[in-house]
């Protein structure tokens, strides 16, 4: 079986070329500016787990995420200093991301390490028409490039304004170069004056950048779909380059019903749901959703998702009894990455004991130290063997209080051929 996933502007599933194959994958990450919310991070680990399953069936995948550090947000959030709370709030993000405990994307370029591509890349588009300089600005001429629209469905003259300025030639038009403006404390030299770029060029140029001018997919938020990636393909493919096959949009977490989108704040950051659930019962809840649907987080998805995280913990623990057909998994997975029935058919090998095929599924997904056992502190292993010495000696009423006394301390002692096993209790 091939694998399928679901393209935004053909609206289909398309096929991946059969591996081995490259896959370059470029991931829009985020502003930088305050601490990531939780939704934040949605994209990273959908990306990180899609590639984690298309090298596990024979892919070679290149992933890359970039951060955007130049930005209209980050100049309101922190006037004259935009360029330090950028820098901070990289750190902060890559940390953040680093607490999920899967492997890093294999670039995370900066929008301020890619100006020179991003200049020549709008230097090209003005010398080919396809923009042009108004007041210090550069905008991209919408009327230049035929399929404008095609990948947010929208017809190219009935495309809605994305941003109002005096300095365009058509209301459709939108900025590639920003001349400096009072209070922006951070700016490039440029064929058109002191200025930064806009937000969509960015993306192309570190897409470019780091994938070349062909790569399979592009991925990011739902809410990524216009105006950001209409731009950026529109940028790209105006000056030739093919650009992205397959345009993959992520389902927006809910959050108390409403969209966690910038403008509500921290709701609930990166670091507070991790700190406070776990990172196992993070991942474990973000698979529950299908990738392209949106997810509801709250109190109770969460706790569901440790109550699912426990059991499969406990579960492997146990003997393997049976054997798994991992060929269930890739049906479900290489069918435009289904999360939900791939953690369906985890909990029935749990049940069932197919355990080597669990820990091999749960690894693709970071939970891989489900099944590692865990190291008890010298003092508890003192009181366990003191226990099974009171039970060798037959003085069960000393053995059943140092059994008591193991559980109030958090530990559960079972009794094996060779000895005793410490296991943490749920
Ligand atoms: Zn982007």
């Amino acid at each position: 079986m091939t694998v399928r996933l679901y393209d935004t502007q053909t609206k289909a599933l398309v096929e991946l070329p059969p591996a081995p194959a490259q896959v370059g994958m470029y991931v829009c990450g985020p502003t930088v500016y305050q601490r990531a919310h939780i939704g934040n991070a949605v994209p990273f680990v959908i990306f990180a787990w899609l590639r984690n399953w298309l090298r596990e069936r024979g892919y070679d995948v290149t992933y890359v995420h970039n951060i955007t550090d130049v930005n209209d947000r980050i100049y309101e959030v922190a006037p004259g200093a935009s360029a330090e709370r950028a820098r901070a709030a990289t750190e902060w993000y890559l940390q953040d991301t680093a607490s999920f405990g899967l492997e890093m994307p294999d670039a995370q370029p900066l929008a301020t390490e890619t100006i020179p591509e991003i200049v020549s890349l709008i230097e090209e588009l003005v010398a080919a028409g396809n923009a042009y300089e108004s007041g210090g600005d550069v905008y991209f001429r919408v009327s230049s490039f035929e399929t404008y629209g095609a990948l947010s469905g929208q017809r190219p003259d009935e495309v809605e304004e994305q941003e109002p300025g005096a300095l365009k030639e058509d209301h459709r038009d939108f900025a590639l170069w920003k001349a400096t403006k009072e209070g922006e404390d951070t700016s490039w030299e440029s064929p058109w004056g002191l200025g930064r770029p806009g937000w969509h060029i960015e993306c192309s140029a570190m897409a470019e950048k780091t994938l070349g001018p062909e790569f399979l997919i592009h991925g990011g938020g739902l809410d990524l779909v216009f105006p950001h990636h209409e731009n950026e393909r529109a940028q790209s493919q105006a000056v030739g380059r093919p650009f992205a096959k397959i345009w993959m949009h992520n389902g927006l977490l809910r959050f108390t019903g409403a969209k966690m989108s910038k403008s509500v704040g921290n709701v609930a950051t990166i670091q507070e749901v991790i700190g406070e659930w776990g990172r196992e019962a993070a991942l474990l809840f973000l698979m529950t959703g299908h990738w392209r649907k949106p997810l509801e987080f709250s109190g109770e998805t969460m706790t569901a998702a440790s109550v699912q995280v426990e059991s499969l913990r406990n579960a492997l623990r146990g003997e393997t009894r049976a054997e798994g057909d991992w060929q269930e998994l890739a049906a479900v997975l290489d069918d435009d990455f289904n999360t939900p029935a791939a953690l369906a058919l985890f909990h029935r090998w749990a049940r069932e004991g197919a355990l080597d095929e669990l820990r091999r599924g749960l690894a693709v997904f970071g939970l891989g130290s489900l099944g590692d056992s865990v190291e008890a502190p010298a003092e508890i292993v003192v009181l366990a063997r003191a226990r099974t010495e009171a039970r060798a000696a037959r003085h069960f009423a000393e053995s059943d209080r140092l059994r008591d006394e193991l559980a109030a301390a958090g530990w559960e002692v079972r009794d094996v051929p060779d000895g005793f096993e410490l296991v943490p209790s749920a």
